[in-house]
Parts: C-alpha cells; structure tokens; sequence
C-alpha cells in the first residue's frame, strides 16, 4: 500500500504508445534481443548491448520512469559500470556522495563506520540518489543511443514462447496489440516478473515476517550525509529506524513495525507522522517538514537457481530479490546488466560460442548467494527473526560502546565489489603472487600519468579499459613479449618511470603504488575482461598464452 502526499520534486517526462510496421499482427522487424522491463536493470543492459554496437528493443508497460520511494543508495561498483555506459556524470551531478555512517543504541552512540576509501579511488563508495533520477539519467543516456535502443513505452508482455531459434512475444498496447520476435531475451521485468511466470519458474529461498514502513519526507537540514542507525531508540522503542539523506532536500526514514503492531493500522498517516515527529524531535531536527509518500515493506531473500534459459536470461529483481537494508537490490542488478551484456554481444556477433552465457548465469548466481547472505545478515540485525537473535542482538549493542572488537558486528558492510572467484572463465594460476587482484577479481582503481605524443593526462586504471578485452603489460623488460600489440584487445604499457622517448602511448606509476597494487614485478600482464573483471594474469606471458586465455573464456566448450 502506496499513500502519496505531495509529489516528489521530480516529475519523468510521459512516453506514448507506438506501434511499430506489421505484418500479420507482428512486428516486422525481427530484434537481435528484446529486453523486458525498462527500470535501472532494463536500461542498464540496452546501454551495456549499445556500448557493443548490438541494437535492442526495450519493452516497458509503464508510460515513464519510476516514481515512489525505492533505491537510493548507488555504490562505487554500480558506478564504475555506469561511467562505462556514459552515464556518470549525472549521478555524480546529482547524487549526494557518504562514506560512512553512525549507529545509536537508545541514546548512545556505539559504532562510526566508514567504508573502503583510500588516495587510489575515483568514485565514491556511495551516493545516494533517488531511483527516478537514477532511471531518468539512464533513459537520457539510453535516448541518445535511438540508432541502438529502440524503446516501446506503454507496452506489456502478456505472453512469450520460446524455441531454439528465438523468442516470441505477445505485446499489448493502448494502440492495439502485436507480437514481436527476437534472437535473444532479457527478463528485466522486477520482482512480480511476468516472463518467470509465464516459463513457470520459481524464486527460492527464504521471506521475512517483519515489515518496515518507509517513509519519505522534505526537509531543509544541513546535516551532512551519512547513514544513520537507530536500535530502539527513545523515539520509536523496540524499533530500529535508519535515516538517509537523498538529494532535492528529501529525507528517506525506514522503521520496523513492532511485533506487536497492526501492520494496516501502521501504514496510516496517523500513526506514521506522530513517529517522524519524534524523531526528528530526538535528533534535534528543529525545521519545518512535510510528508511525500508512505509506503511498506517486507524483505525477501530469494533467487532463481538458474539465470540462464534457453534463448532467455534473468536480470535484477526478476531474477533475485535482495533484502533492501544491504542495498544490493539495484546495485546487484546493474552487476548483472553489465556481465550479460557484453556476453550476448560477442554471441550476437559471432565472437563467442553462446556457452559463455552458461558463464553469466553461474558468475551471477554465486553474486546473488554472497548478496543474499549480506542482505540477510543485516536484515536479522535490523529486526531478530527469533528470541536467540534478539539476545544476540542486544549483547552487540551493549558491549560496542566500551567493546571496539564486537562493533564490526554492527557494521552494514555496504560496499564491496564481488569476485567470481569460482568462475569457469578464469585462468588458472602458473605462479604464485604475493599481491594483485586474483583472476575474477574486480579491477583495483589506482591513479597513472598517461603519456601520449609528449602530452601528460591524469587518468584512473578503470578509465582505460576498453570495451573489449584489455591487458595491461607491467614494463616489459627483457621478458615482456611485443607480440602482444597483435592480441585483439587494447593494450595499454605501464612503467615505474616516464619514459624519455617514447613514441608510443603509456601509463607512468607516478604514486608508485600501481605497481605494488598488483603485485607486478617488470613483465606482468593482467588480462581483463569487458566488464573489468581480471580473467588472468601472468608474469612475462608469451602472446599465444594471452590469446588462449581470450579462446578459452569466449570459447567455453574447447577446454
Ligand atoms: C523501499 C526500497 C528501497 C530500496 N533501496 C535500495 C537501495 O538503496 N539500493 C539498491 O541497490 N536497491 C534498493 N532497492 C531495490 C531496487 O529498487 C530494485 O532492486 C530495483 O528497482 C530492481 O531493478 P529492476 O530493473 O530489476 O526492476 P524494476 O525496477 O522493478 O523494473 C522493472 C520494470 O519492468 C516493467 N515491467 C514489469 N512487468 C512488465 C511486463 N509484463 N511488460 C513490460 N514491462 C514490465 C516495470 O514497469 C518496471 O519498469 C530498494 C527497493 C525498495 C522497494
């Protein structure tokens, strides 16, 4: 139950119908992939396919982007995607950047966290920012790809079928209703996903009792931006509340409803806005404030056990549902995007056999299992499923304060890159490391100098990835193979020291950090896929071994 005061300070423009040329009650055009579903996950996998110059429809039933109280917190990862989709400076624009947060146990303060931040990073570890700026800055992005992204707004899947060869969608519009047929599927359609339906594929795990009201209200405040915890507090006794801060001056409140409580009774204004007002009174929030929209939430932890089927792949909410209390919802999603999209390009392409999608779901699932267990995690702390956990609970809370070791317990742990450590795709090791991302590994962000025709440009590791394959050659010393400039994959040579002469372009370690990062001694090569997971690395490679590294994650059946 939605209750919606005043609008937000945001209103996403309105899309039409269209229907496109028939034939025979079908679009007359056949798609390379149909994309279902046009929130954050949907948009991000057209932009993903886009970047590799593969045309996509997106079917969206809505008539605009999303509107309502749903994800605000973006982390690092998530943007670090972005930026490669060409959509970060909006939500740098836009989103308000934190890097930590306080917990309160009644009236005292036990636990300051700041997340992974460091001189190496670009990106913050976080932003908030709402999930209709989020969708709008995408949709831009997405707009400016129209030669790519074909968007059909006000359409609704009603039905689909599948055969080797494609899928087959029954469409329906406020313009009449058609059918549409595409090579390839992605299912970004949410939680409530009509093609998991219609394939009669069940989400597994576990549903929680508790439920949580969520509240999001305007107010001018200087306080800065940081992630606010309150454990039964004098305010909202028995209850936990986290308070956020969210651009446009609006404040997201999420609280438990007590055991106790009536949950239809405890979405109502009445008793909502007596319960913000004490908070805000106890956290000495003295101005002005007025209600935007009421909503409530129980929090799932539940995945399909497959992402991958037939010609159709699961993304985002229709493949997984995440609690929202480690903000892995969105952020999880867009990970999917971003690994699927570029593996149905190269097999749209004729790069890759189609068993690398076989690679997307097991990658993926494994995400969903470690995102579920932070979820879980927190969502257990955030309200005890049981007497043992609430007991558990209360002896964290109360030890944290004079107990430094028991306050990690506390800690939401919301920002970290997953690995695929397990992944079919990485190659196994030859030499032993003492440092360095290990294969599945995301990229580490470090600064470097690129040199280029004399002209010096403070750049990032993640700025220069290609959207292919890249590999990063550590000086190549006496062992370093120059026929790695004919791999199919951007090259990019990387030195302790700038180079006197130099006719071709290169990276300069000059925070002398790069090097020791990841573990390079002269002659390293780290190969990395697209979507800036490390896939291999060696010391002084031969190019036949970098390119059968390439073979074997494009080419799955050949090992
Ligand atoms: C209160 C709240 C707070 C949250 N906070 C966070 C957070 O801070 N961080 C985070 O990462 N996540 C958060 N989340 C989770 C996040 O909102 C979701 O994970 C995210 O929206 C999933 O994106 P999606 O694109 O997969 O699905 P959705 O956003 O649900 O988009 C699905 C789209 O598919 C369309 N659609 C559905 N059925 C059809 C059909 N049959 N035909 C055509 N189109 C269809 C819908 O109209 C919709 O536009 C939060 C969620 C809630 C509710």
């Amino acid at each position: 139950m939605d209750i919606a005061f005043k609008p937000y300070p945001f209103s996403g423009k309105q899309y039409p119908a269209r229907v496109p040329a028939l034939e025979h009650g079908q679009d007359a055009r056949r798609h390379p992939v149909a994309i279902v579903g046009g929130g954050p996950v949907g948009l991000a996998t057209a932009l993903g396919l886009a970047k590799q110059g593969v045309a996509s429809v997106l079917i969206e039933a809505d008539s605009s982007v999303c509107h309502g109280s749903r994800a605000i917190c973006i982390s690092r990862r998530s943007l670090e995607i972005i930026e490669r989709l060409g959509a970060v400076e909006a939500f740098l624009e836009i989103g308000l950047p934190w890097t930590g947060g306080r917990s309160f146990y009644r009236e005292t303060e036990v636990l300051h966290f700041t997340m992974p931040q460091d001189e190496n990073q670009k990106l913050p570890p976080m932003i908030n920012l709402a999930q209709y700026h989020i969708e709008q800055i995408l949709l831009d992005a997405a707009e400016r790809h129209a030669d790519l992204i074909d968007i059909r707004w006000q359409t609704r899947v009603t039905a689909m079928a599948q055969d080797g060869d494609g899928v087959t969608l029954q469409l329906s519009t406020p313009e009449g209703d058609y059918a549409l047929q595409a090579d390839w599927m992605v299912a970004c359609d949410g939680g409530r996903s009509t093609i998991r339906e219609e394939m009669g594929l069940q989400l597994q795990g576990a549903s929680y009792e508790g439920r949580y009201v969520i509240v999001d209200i305007a107010m001018e405040s200087a306080r800065p931006t940081e992630r606010l915890a309150y454990f039964d507090p004098p305010s909202n006794p028995g209850s936990t509340v986290l308070v956020h801060k969210q651009p446009d001056n609006i404040w997201r409140i999420d609280y438990q409803v007590r055991d106790d409580e009536n949950v239809d009774q405890a979405v109502l204004p009445e008793s909502v806005l007596p319960r913000v007002q004490s908070l805000l009174d106890m956290m000495g929030e003295k101005g002005p404030w007025a209600p935007i929209w009421i909503t409530m939430y129980k929090a799932n932890a539940l995945t399909l056990e497959k992402y991958r089927h037939g010609r159709v792949l699961f993304a985002g909410d229709a493949a997984h549902l995440v609690p929202i209390f480690g903000v892995r919802g969105a952020n999880s999603g867009i990970d999917d995007a971003d690994n699927a999209a570029w593996k149905l390009a190269y097999v749209i392409k004729g790069l890759a056999d189609e068993r690398l999608l076989d690679s997307y779901s097991s990658e993926r699932v494994a995400a969903a299992h470690e995102n579920l267990s932070y979820g879980t995690k927190s969502t257990e702390f955030m309200a005890p499923p049981s007497f043992a956990f609430a007991l558990m609970r209360t002896a964290v809370l109360s030890l944290a304060e004079q107990h430094p070791a028991v306050r990690s317990l506390i800690n939401p742990r919301q920002s970290s890159a997953i690995a695929y450590a397990d992944s079919p795709l990485n190659a196994p090791q030859g030499e032993a490391w003492n440092a360095g991302p290990a294969p599945g590994t995301v990229l580490p962000e470090c600064p470097l100098t690129v040199v280029r025709d004399g002209v010096e440009s403070l750049r990032h590791m993640t700025d220069l990835l290609g959207a292919g394959f890249t590999i990063f050659q550590f000086e190549a010393g006496d062992g370093g193979d120059t026929a790695l400039a004919a791999v199919p994959a951007t090259l990019v040579t990387i030195t302790k020291r700038r180079k006197i002469d130099a006719s071709a372009p290169y990276g300069w370690d000059h925070t002398d950090r790069l090097f020791a990062l990841y573990g390079a001694e002269a002659g390293a090569v780290y190969l990395v896929r697209p979507d800036g997971h490390v896939a291999a690395r060696w010391q002084a490679p031969a190019a036949a071994t970098v390119l059968a590294a390439i073979d074997r994650v494009l080419h799955p059946q050949t090992r």
